[in-house]
C-alpha cells in the first residue's frame, strides 16, 4: 500500500518518502532519521516529527495534526516546550516538544527559531 506523508506544518515543503536513486548523495536527505529513534525529517527546514518505534507510526505521528493552541506542537497538541541549542556540536536554535519530541526548523537565534514554530502552514 502507497503510504504519503503530510507535507512539513512548518515551511510546507513536501516530504517525499521514496528512497534515492543509487547515485544521489551529497543533497539527499533520508525522509527518516535513525539517530535516537525513527522520524519523519524535513530536509528543508530541518524540522523533524515526532519519535516513533518504527517508520509505520512515524508518519503516523507526522500525519496527525492538532490546531495550534499558543504555540503548541502540532504533532501532539502538547504546551510541554522548550529549546534545544545545539545541533552536532553547532550552535542552532530550534523548539522542541517534550512530549513527542518533535522538534521545529533550525535557526540560527531563538527568536527565529520560535517564530518559524509558531508559523504553521498546516
Ligand atoms: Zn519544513
Ligand atoms: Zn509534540
Amino acid at each position: 500500500m502507497e503510504r504519503l506523508a503530510k507535507n512539513c506544518p512548518f515551511c510546507g515543503e513536501r516530504i517525499s518518502l521514496e528512497k534515492p536513486e543509487p547515485n544521489v548523495t551529497a543533497t539527499y536527505h533520508p525522509p527518516f532519521v535513525n539517530s535516537d529513534g525513527k522520524k519523519v525529517y524535513c530536509c528543508k527546514c530541518h524540522s523533524h516529527g515526532p519519535k516513533a518505534v518504527n517508520e509505520e507510526e512515524a508518519l503516523d505521528k507526522w500525519n496527525e495534526r492538532i490546531p495550534s493552541n499558543n504555540g503548541s506542537c502540532p504533532f501532539c497538541g502538547s504546551n510541554d516546550l522548550g529549546i534545544k541549542t545545539q545541533f552536532n556540536q553547532i550552535n542552532m536554535y530550534a523548539k522542541i516538544c517534550k512530549n513527542c519530541f518533535a522538534h521545529g526548523p533550525l535557526e540560527d537565534n531563538e527568536a527565529d527559531a520560535k517564530q518559524k514554530w509558531e508559523q504553521r502552514t498546516l
